[in-house]
Order: structure tokens, then sequence, then C-alpha cells
């Protein structure tokens, strides 16, 4: 009807694609009651970002559309979509807890895109997409050329499993982890690459979630394990012997009982000390069948492996399980870091979260720093190291050996 009327009176009309970012992690942690709550609570507050005359509807699972009938050009969108993600600023409170969530938009035109009221909202979802694969929490347009890039889950889902079986599409990056003090790498995280014959390349924001979804994710790690080790190998080979590895494990795998086993034989393998790998996990975890994933990584970290517990702050947080897990280490989540510049929150957020660490006497390291300014101010607080842009993107192994060689001595 919408489209009808656009046409009659030669207006414009935009359609947004919502989806919440890592929505799937709250129901996992916290319940689909907590979950559902979010969901409501989440279009109350996008409901008011919208004018009267604007529809707001649910797709389904974590996804909104809203249609703004009569608008005058696509800015009058970002207007929209800009108010929605400041709006998401703001912690919601679901029960006791405090939750930050963040959306991704794609917003298609009517009748720049399409004329055709099923293709523009596909043409919303393809560029929602292109956001969750850039880094999530934003917007985006809908560009033509995303028809071909553009992957629907299902086709993605058949497309990881071949590419798990055949195992030469993934690639293995590693991202330099910086001495806060002398500005010297001491460690490296492996972030796994996926490119797609057709598509190009995905984000493992994309495609990690659904290979946890399938049990894929146990091959994909065993891979990433063992690629990351024989890495290792190469760089003590190159020189660089004492670098740390941080690696990814997804929370699905601390569930099972072999996760000690595969962990140990890349380490045997290549022989490499335990102490030097890293196992990255998110505190989404850290609350299901406790007792046995306590035992677990403690049984873990008595062989000497480590721990860190990756975007601290974003999720629950127990002090206690961060004392019973015996963690090494936590990562300070990239959105503090983003927003020091605005907002003081985050200030008082890293400030907060130092404290912790040093009375729990943890490592920290600052995610996602990219400016001076989001350098110094960790480092002022006390954080031992960081990671980011502003030091080095994630490298392919060659790069990495030459960024080494560049960089300060190790
Ligand atoms: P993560 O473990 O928190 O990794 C950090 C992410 O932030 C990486 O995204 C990295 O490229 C990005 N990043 C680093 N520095 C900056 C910066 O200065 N600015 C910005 N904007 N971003 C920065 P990536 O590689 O796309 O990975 C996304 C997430 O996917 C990872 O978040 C991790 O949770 C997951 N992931 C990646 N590789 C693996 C893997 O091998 N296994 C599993 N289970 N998950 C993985
Ligand atoms: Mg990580
Ligand atoms: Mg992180």
């Amino acid at each position: 009807m919408a489209i009808v009327q656009a046409a009659r009176r030669k207006e414009k009309l935009a359609v947004m694609f919502l989806d919440i970012d890592r929505f799937k992690l709250v129901n996992d942690t916290y319940g689909h009651q907590v979950g559902d709550l979010l969901l409501r609570k989440f279009a109350a507050r996008v409901r008011g970002c919208l004018r009267t005359g604007d529809t707001l509807a649910r797709q389904g699972g974590d996804e909104f559309t809203a249609l703004l009938p009569n608008i005058g050009n696509i800015e009058d969108a970002y207007v929209v979509a800009d108010k929605i993600i400041e709006e998401l600023r703001w912690p919601f409170l679901l029960g006791e807890t405090q939750f930050l969530a963040t959306t991704s938009i794609g917003i298609a035109v009517y009748p720049d895109n399409s004329t055709n009221a099923e293709e523009l909202i596909r043409c919303a979802d393809m560029a929602m997409y292109q956001v969750k694969a850039q880094g999530k929490n934003g917007y985006s347009a809908f560009l033509p050329d995303m028809h071909t890039a553009h992957l629907d889950r299902l086709s993605i889902e058949n497309d990881l499993r071949k590419a798990v079986k055949e195992g030469n599409q993934f690639e293995l990056y590693f991202q330099p982890q910086i001495d806060a003090e002398c500005e010297k790498v001491v460690g490296v995280e492996a972030l796994i690459r996926w490119r797609h014959p057709s598509a190009g390349m995905i984000s493992p924001d994309v495609f990690i979630p659904i290979a946890e979804d399938t049990g894929l994710i146990i091959t994909i790690s065993d891979w990433v394990l063992r690629e990351a080790c024989a890495q290792l190998v190469r760089l003590k080979e190159e020189g660089f012997g004492e670098l740390r590895l941080g690696v990814n494990l997804s929370a699905r795998e601390f569930d099972r009982a072999d996760l000690l086993e595969r962990i140990r034989l890349p380490l045997d393998e290549f022989q490499i000390a335990p102490e030097l790998l890293e196992i990255e996990i998110t505190e989404s975890l850290l609350m299901k069948d406790v007792e046995n994933i306590v035992a677990r990584v403690k049984h873990l970290r008595g062989t000497g492996v480590n721990i860190s517990i990756d975007d601290f702050g974003t999720r629950y947080s127990s002090l206690n399980y961060l004392r019973r897990f015996s963690v090494s280490r936590i990562k300070i989540d990239q959105s503090f870091v983003r927003d020091l510049n605005r907002f003081s929150d985050s200030f008082a957020i890293i400030q907060a979260i130092v404290g912790i660490a040093k009375n729990f006497n943890l490592q920290l390291i600052a995610e996602g720093v990219e400016s001076d300014h989001q350098v110094a101010i960790p480092r002022q607080l006390g954080c031992n190291e960081m990671q980011g842009y502003y030091f080095s993107r994630p490298l392919p192994s060659k790069q990495l050996i030459e960024f080494l060689r560049l960089s300060k001595e190790v």
C-alpha cells in the first residue's frame, strides 16, 4: 500500500531491516525470558525513534523492519538510523543485569533500489548483512553490488559444510598484541578468515555463529588450533620464539569432554610449550553447566595453557568466575575503547576494569585501539597491553613476519 501511495504521489519511501547484534548470546546466556524482554524493550526504543506514520514490524527472531513512507531522500533515513544507534548507547535493564545491545541496520529505498515490496525488503536485508560483515553496530544503504555478494543463511550453511570438507577456503590472520610500556610485540591473536569462492571474504561474525549452531565449529577450531600452532613454529624459525598465541574458542566447545585432548594434540604435534597458548573465551559461557566447565578450565590451566576473557565488560561478568577459572588476562571490549573520545562512561568503565584486574592480579589488554587517544588513555589507566588497527590490522602469515621484522626487537 505504501508503494502504491508513493508511486501516486511520486514520493520515495525507505525500508529498514534491523537485526540485533549477537542476540543469540542473550538467549543462550540469560535464557529466553530475558531474551523476550530485550526484544520488547528494543522494539520500544526503536519505535521511539520513528515518526507517526512510520511502521515497525517484527519479522521474526531478532529481526525487525521499519517502513518509512514519504522520505525526501536517503539522508532522511540515515537520520533515523543515527537516532536508533544513538538510542542504543544506553544499556537495557533486564532484570538485575544491564545489557548493551547494538543493532545492524540495512536500508533500501523505493523506487531507487526496487519497485517491488518483497525485493525492497530483500535489498534492506542484504545491506544489513553488509553491516554485520563489517563489524556490526551501524547502518548501510543498499548498493547494487550487494546482489552478487548476498548469501542467505541457508546457503552459507551449505557452503560452510563444503568449505569444512574441502578445507582450503579458510585462512588464518594474526593480529599483533603490543606491550603498552615498551611497545614491543608480545603476542598474536589468530583470527579466521573465510574466502568464499564466489562471495569473497565472509566475516567470522557471520559464519562462526552458524558454525556453532551446526556443530561445524569443532572441525573449524581444530583447524585453527593446528594452523596457529604451525604458525608459531614458523615464527620461532624466524627468530620470534617468545610470542604468545591467542586462539578464540567458542563457548559451545567447553560443553564437550574432549576439549583438553583437542587442545593438547596440536601442542604435542608441534612441540609447543602450553604456556605460549592462550585460549580466548567470551563471558557468555561462564554461566551454563558451571561446575563441569570450571573443572575443565581448571584442568586446562593445570596443563599450563592460559585463559583470557574476551570482550570483557559487555556481558555477564561474574567476578567469582574470574577467580574460579584462574583466568590470566582480560580483554577490554572494543566498544569501551571506541567510545573513549566521546563518553566519560567508558572511561569510568575502563577504570573500574583496571581496578578489578589489579585486585585479581590479572593482565589487561585493550582491544580495538585505533587512535593516539585510544592508546594513551588505557595506557595511562594501567593497561598492560594493546591490540588494534593503531598498531596493526590482522595480517596474513607472511605479512606478520614482515611486520615483526620491522617493528622493535621482539
Ligand atoms: P574478537 O576475538 O574480539 O576479535 C577482535 C576483532 O576485532 C577481530 O575481528 C579484529 O579484526 C577486530 N579488530 C581488531 N582491532 C580492531 C580495531 O582497531 N578496530 C576495529 N574496528 N576492529 C578491530 P574479526 O577478525 O572480524 O573477528 C570477529 C570475531 O569473530 C572475533 O572477535 C571472534 O569472536 C570471532 N572469531 C574470529 N576468529 C575466530 C576463530 O578462529 N574461532 C572462533 N570461535 N571465533 C573466531
Ligand atoms: Mg578474541
Ligand atoms: Mg574481543
